[in-house]
């Protein structure tokens, strides 16, 4: 489930349409005609590969983002993993994770050879409990990757507070809140290192892509390395420092990008409204348990409520089939990441975490995106009703 949520399914058919109109998809991309002809001019210009249009889009990203550098990448695990590096985090040492989240968060640190700790998260906020990540450190604690889970920004000065007391590095995991803000600051524009995720489900689309919004500037060398092959340059031209990898992302996906965030603001706002629209009209009964509200700063990646199972005749498979037979999408972000085998074998059960595996087992991402309309967002309430209407 969380693959197919995680696949773009543009390229194939939709579903048939349901009785009551066009299929709606829990999310689809909004790319204007604009960035369709320059990607077009890109196409032609001989240029295709990381050149002009990255280096553009860098630069935008770094003036969306308050001049932080920004260095972009071909997806935001690999910006994670990288992250990871530059920290110098390997065999031995320990990073705190949030158990609800993408598995990409947790797989990276595996992957550079170090153990996810994991904690669980707040059931409405769905985002990591600052007071279990201190009660998770210990001596070989070397960062905490928080999750802006939907967008909903993480309680920063907390964190960074109890970061920097404990002399843990932050790698914020923003795969969801490319134009989130937590008081007034725009996520990526303060921080330590901060990851975006640029999936067409996303706020914001390269296709794939995604970028490092980097505080150090001297580490801004390693990563540029670590993104290329570990290419350096020596005396006598190319020489290579250490085993890179290679994450580069191409000039036509920076032109998507462009266009992108020149729409950002407004994609947003969109998103925001139809969410408040969700609050207003999503009435079931027995009723779903809504994601927490948050303020102007939430940017609203996903909506995801939670099915009242235990007041339920049926199960979320059963519920998500009917609703597509409404003609509407359903996804589920995510299963708690701690009972997949992977982690399972590393120790980890059922029990470790009581909001991540409610949360698992219950959430439902309903449609969101900006192309919507309230009239969407009504038929998928009504969609709801009707659903869970004698279920109990
Ligand atoms: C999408 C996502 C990622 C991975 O992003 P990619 O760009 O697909 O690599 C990582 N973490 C979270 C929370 C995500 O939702």
């Amino acid at each position: 489930m969380t693959q197919r949520a995680h696949t773009h399914k543009a390229a194939e058919p939709n579903p048939p349409e349901g009785r009551h109109g066009a299929f709606l998809p829990f999310a689809s991309p909004s790319i204007d005609a604009e960035t369709v002809a320059a990607v077009a001019n890109v196409l032609r210009s001989g240029w295709i590969t990381s050149g002009p249009q990255v280096e553009a889009f860098e630069a935008a990203l770094s003036g969306y983002l308050g001049g932080r550098t920004v260095r972009t990448f071909t997806s935001a695990t690999g910006a994670l993993e990288v992250a990871l590096q530059i920290c110098n985090i390997g065999p031995g040492d320990e990073v705190i994770v949030p158990a609800m989240t993408f598995a990409a968060t947790a797989n990276v640190v595996v992957r550079v050879g170090a153990k996810p700790v994991f904690v669980d998260v707040g059931l409405a906020t769905r985002n990591i409990d600052i007071g279990q990540v201190e009660a998770a450190i210990t001596p070989h604690t070397k960062a905490v990757m928080p999750v802006h889970f939907a967008g909903l920004p993480v309680d920063m000065d907390a964190l960074y507070a109890l970061a920097q007391q404990r002399g843990l590095r932050v790698i914020e995991d923003a795969a969801h809140a490319i134009g989130s803000s937590h008081c007034n600051r725009r996520i990526g524009s303060f921080g330590d290192l901060v990851a975006f995720s640029f999936h067409p489900n996303k706020n914001l689309t390269t296709i794939e892509g995604g970028a490092l919004s980097i505080r150090d500037p001297a580490e801004v060398k390693r990563v540029e390395r670590l993104r290329f092959h570990g290419i350096g340059h020596g005396d006598d031209g190319m020489d290579v420092i250490e085993a890179g990898g290679k994450y580069n992302l191409t000039d036509v996906a920076a032109c998507v990008g462009l266009g992108q965030l020149r729409q950002l603001e407004q994609l947003n706002r969109r998103r925001r409204e139809l969410a408040a629209r969700y609050f207003e009209r999503l009435q079931t009964n027995p009723p779903l348990q809504l994601p927490a509200r948050g303020d102007e700063g939430h940017s609203w990646h996903m909506f995801a409520p939670l099915l009242p199972l235990e007041q339920l005749r049926f199960g979320r498979q059963d519920f998500i089939r009917e609703m597509v037979a409404h003609g509407i999408g359903v996804g589920v972000h995510y299963p708690a990441l701690h009972l997949f085998t992977l982690y399972r074998k590393m120790g980890y059960k059922a029990g470790d975490f009581p909001n991540a595996e409610r949360i698992g087992r219950s959430t439902v991402t309903l449609p969101l995106y900006p192309a919507l309309s309230e009239d969407d967002i009504d038929r998928v309430c009504a969609a709801c009703v009707q659903v869970l209407l004698n279920r109990h």
